[in-house]
C-alpha cells in the first residue's frame, strides 16, 4: 500500500488523464488488461531501453509492450523504414515487395517455406486453428491448460482464471475463460497439462477421427516461463503425427525471442504451422503463420481463405523487413545473450544471499524471477502462486525507475536490442533492495 500511494504521488498528471479517461474510455484504458493498480502508466514517449510517463519520470522499460519491442523504442532503422513506407503510402490491399522480402526471411528463420500476414497474434491463431479444420474437416482441437493463444473463441479456454471448477489434473475440464465464449465452442477444445505426454497420449486415442490439430506453445510464457521437458516436444510431434493430427506452435511471445528462429529452430521440432506476432513487427501490429508446402497450399489453392483488409500492411512489411533484415542478427543475439546472463547471475546471486522464496528462468531476451519456493509445473502450480511478491516487486522496480509488466506472476522481462549492462544494473540494484527490505 506504501508503494502505491509513492507512484501515485509521483503521478499527478497520469491521475489526471486517468479521471479523465474513464469518461470516454471504457474502464479508462485502451485495453482490458492496462487496468491495473493503481493506475496504468500513461506513457508518454520511448526511447531506446526507456520509457517515459506523461509525468516526465524515466524508466527502463523491460515491460517492452509485451515483448513486441525486441528492437527497443525508436530504433533508428525502424523509424527510417516506416517513415520511408508512410510517404509512399500505407495501405492498397495488395501486396509490396517488402512482403516477400519478409517471408523469405521467416522461411530461412523457422524451416517452413509458405506464410501469409495477419495483424495480430490473434488473428495468427485464430487463421491455424481454422486452418487445421479447413484441412482436416474435423471440429476438435487440444491446447494446453493455462496456455493463452489470445482472444478468439476457440482457444479462450481453460486459462488464467481462478477455476473452481477446473477437474482433476489428468483430466482437465474444458473451461471459459471469459463471459461471452458459446459453451458449444468450448466443448470443441479439449485441454491436456503441459509436459504430460501421457495424457496427451490418452486424449487421442479417445477421440480418433475427430481431432483436427492441436496448438501449444512450445515453451509457456503467460505463466511464467516453464520449458519444455526433455523429449517432450519430440513426442508432442510423434504423437500427434501418428494420430493423424495437425500440430500449431504458437510463437507469437518465443518467435523472436527467445532466438532468430525462435523455440522451433532451437528445439528442432518443426510443427505443421508455426504463429508470429508481437517483435516480428518492431511496434507496429502484426501477424503472421507459416507452415508445411502440404498445409499452406490448402490456402494457395482457395481451400481456406485467409483474409483480411490489412493483411501484409505495407507499412508493417517495412517494419518487418528492417526487424529481420537489419537488426536481428547474429550480433543481437550474442548481445542479447550476454545480457540474460548478467540478468539471471545478479538475480541468483540475490535470492541465494537473502534466501528468497524464489528462482530465476530465462530464455533469450525472456526471463523472470518467479515468487513460488518450488519450481511451477503447470497451470495447477501457477494458480496456488502468490501474487503479492510479485506485486510488491512490480512496484518497487517502478518507483525505482523500472517498468515491468504488470500481472507479475504471469509475464517476464523482455530485453531489447537497445538495453544495456547499465540496465541491467538498475534491475539489480533495485532487487537487492527490495531483497534487503524483505527480510
Ligand atoms: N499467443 C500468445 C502466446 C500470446 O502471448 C499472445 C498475447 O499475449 C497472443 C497469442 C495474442 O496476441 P495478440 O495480443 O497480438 O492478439
Amino acid at each position: 500500500d506504501e508503494q502505491e500511494k509513492v507512484l501515485v504521488a509521483r503521478q499527478p498528471k497520469s491521475s489526471r488523464l486517468q479521471a479523465r479517461a474513464v469518461r470516454s474510455l471504457a474502464g479508462g484504458t485502451t485495453s482490458s488488461w492496462q487496468i491495473h493498480r493503481p493506475q496504468p502508466i500513461w506513457v508518454s514517449h520511448g526511447s531506446g531501453s526507456k520509457v517515459y510517463d506523461v509525468d516526465g519520470n524515466e524508466y527502463v522499460d523491460l515491460h517492452n509492450g509485451y515483448g513486441a519491442m525486441l528492437v527497443g523504442h525508436g530504433h533508428p532503422l525502424v523509424v527510417e523504414a516506416i517513415a520511408n513506407r508512410a510517404r509512399a503510402g500505407t495501405h492498397f490491399a495488395q501486396p509490396t515487395e517488402d512482403a516477400v522480402v519478409v517471408a523469405e526471411d521467416l522461411a530461412q528463420r523457422f524451416g517452413l517455406p509458405l506464410w501469409r500476414y495477419g495483424n495480430s497474434g490473434t488473428e495468427a491463431t485464430m487463421d491455424a486453428v481454422h486452418l487445421m479444420r479447413a484441412i482436416s474437416s474435423r471440429d476438435k482441437i487440444i491446447k494446453i491448460e493455462g496456455s493463452y493463444h489470445g482472444h478468439h473463441d476457440s482457444v479462450q479456454v481453460s486459462v488464467y482464471q481462478e477455476m473452481p471448477e477446473i477437474g482433476p489434473p489428468h483430466a482437465p475440464r474444458s473451461v471459459p475463460a471469459s463471459s461471452g465464449i458459446p459453451r458449444a465452442i468450448v466443448d470443441q477444445t479439449l485441454v491436456v497439462p503441459f509436459n504430460e505426454i501421457d495424457v496427451l497420449e490418452r486424449v487421442l486415442r479417445d477421440h480418433p477421427g475427430e481431432i483436427a490439430g492441436m496448438i501449444i506453445e512450445p515453451v509457456m510464457m503467460n505463466i511464467g516461463i516453464i520449458p519444455p521437458a526433455p523429449g517432450y516436444l519430440e513426442r508432442v510431434r510423434q504423437l500427434t503425427r501418428e494420430h493423424g493430427v495437425l500440430l500449431a506452435f504458437d510463437e507469437v511471445k518465443t518467435g523472436f525471442t527467445t532466438g532468430p528462429g525462435g523455440v522451433t529452430r532451437l528445439y528442432g521440432v518443426v510443427p505443421d504451422i508455426v504463429c508470429l506476432a508481437k517483435s516480428l513487427g518492431g511496434g507496429v501490429p502484426c501477424g503472421a503463420i507459416g507452415g508445411s508446402d502440404e498445409v499452406m497450399s490448402f490456402i494457395a489453392n482457395g481451400g481456406y481463405d485467409q483474409v483480411g483488409t490489412f493483411n501484409g500492411n505495407p507499412l508493417t512489411m517495412a517494419a518487418a523487413r528492417a526487424v529481420l533484415t537489419q537488426i536481428l542478427d547474429d550480433g543481437a543475439y550474442s548481445r542479447l545473450d550476454a545480457l540474460r546472463e548478467e540478468m539471471v547471475a545478479g538475480c541468483e546471486e540475490i535470492i541465494g544471499k537473502y534466501e528468497l522464496p524464489a528462482y530465476v528462468r530465462a530464455i533469450g531476451a525472456k526471463g523472470a524471477v518467479i515468487f513460488s519456493p518450488t519450481e511451477i509445473q503447470g497451470y495447477r502450480d501457477f494458480l496456488t502462486v502468490d501474487n503479492r511478491f510479485s506485486h510488491a516487486h512490480w512496484l518497487y522496480q517502478l518507483n525505482n525507475g523500472v517498468f515491468l509488466p504488470p500481472w507479475g506472476k504471469a509475464e517476464q522481462w523482455t530485453l531489447s536490442v537497445q538495453h544495456t549492462s547499465e540496465d541491467v544494473q538498475r534491475f539489480i540494484t533495485n532487487f537487492r533492495r527490495f531483497a534487503e527490505a524483505l527480510s
